[in-house]
């Protein structure tokens, strides 16, 4: 099996302390054949990510690792981008000067305010609004693929248990419709598999739903912080997207979406 790892933090991101060296070495020891490290990154001052970025670091280090595993590991360069859909021109203009292959969207916020606080003041209300927020996003943001596509789940889960896909089927097709329009694709994110949540995100009916409406673009990641998570759970994530019935799963390059098929299919 070819493995792709297509989301992995670094120091690079302000959560993480994890050396992008230390990881390529653990994930050739996992068999990935090929990871993308998708840094945090936002322009809007008020995101808790704001001004942590270096890029001549980021690259740098890209480049020393690329030329360091030369044929063990392919290693691309993204970013996840918080609220693409929002400063679109800041983000434009930011972005226009580097070579990038991959940029994953995020809603990490709405109106400047966290998903946990969205939802202590709003309950189970917080959801649809968490899914509209998304709506925008992939209705007008420059990205390649959608992150955590339920990623509400991880906040709202222990005080309200798993969200019922039926209340919010409506809005999950016009996000997946859209998203299918606009040439994005989804991600299956095993981070939840790792947590008391033991779901991917997003679940299963999500991802079979994206199939049924005639989505092919889909990416898997671990979106791991640290070395000794680098590929993850990425075994379930295959198994997942093959039961879902996708023949092939996506790498990226200079943000252009390439189909690795899926062996054993
Ligand atoms: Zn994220
Ligand atoms: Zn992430």
């Amino acid at each position: 099996m070819h493995l792709m790892d297509y989301h992995h933090h670094t120091n690079n991101s302000f959560d993480s302390i994890a050396l992008m060296e230390e990881i390529c070495e653990n994930a050739i020891k996992n068999k990935i054949k090929e990871i993308c490290f998708t840094e945090h990154f936002s322009v809007n001052p008020l995101a808790p990510t704001y001004g942590h970025m270096d890029f001549d670091k980021y690259f740098d280090e890209i480049r020393y690792c690329r030329e360091k595993f030369d044929t063990q590991l392919t290693i691309k360069a993204g970013l996840e981008l918080c609220e693409p859909h929002l400063l679109m021109d800041t983000y434009k203009e930011t972005l226009q000067r580097f070579t990038l292959d991959f940029i994953l969207g995020s809603v990490h916020n709405i109106n400047n305010q966290k998903l946990r606080l969205v939802l202590k003041e709003k309950g189970q209300q917080a959801y649809q609004l968490y899914f509209e927020e998304l709506y925008q996003m992939v209705s007008y943001a420059d990205i390649d693929v959608i992150a955590h596509l339920d990623l509400m789940k991880r906040y709202a889960y222990k005080e309200y248990g798993l969200y019922s896909f039926h209340e919010y089927q409506e809005v999950i097709q016009q996000v997946l419709k859209k998203a299918i329009e606009r040439n994005i694709g989804i991600e299956i994110n095993t981070s939840g598999l790792r947590a008391s949540l033991k779901q991917a995100l997003p679940s299963m009916k999500i991802i079979q739903l994206y199939k049924d409406l005639g989505g092919e673009i889909l990416t898997i990641g671990s979106d791991s912080h640290t070395a000794d998570s680098v590929g993850a759970n990425l075994n379930e994530a295959y198994a997942l997207a093959k039961q879902c019935g996708f023949k092939y799963i996506y790498k990226f390059e200079k943000r252009k979406p390439l189909a690795v098929k899926l062996s054993g299919v």
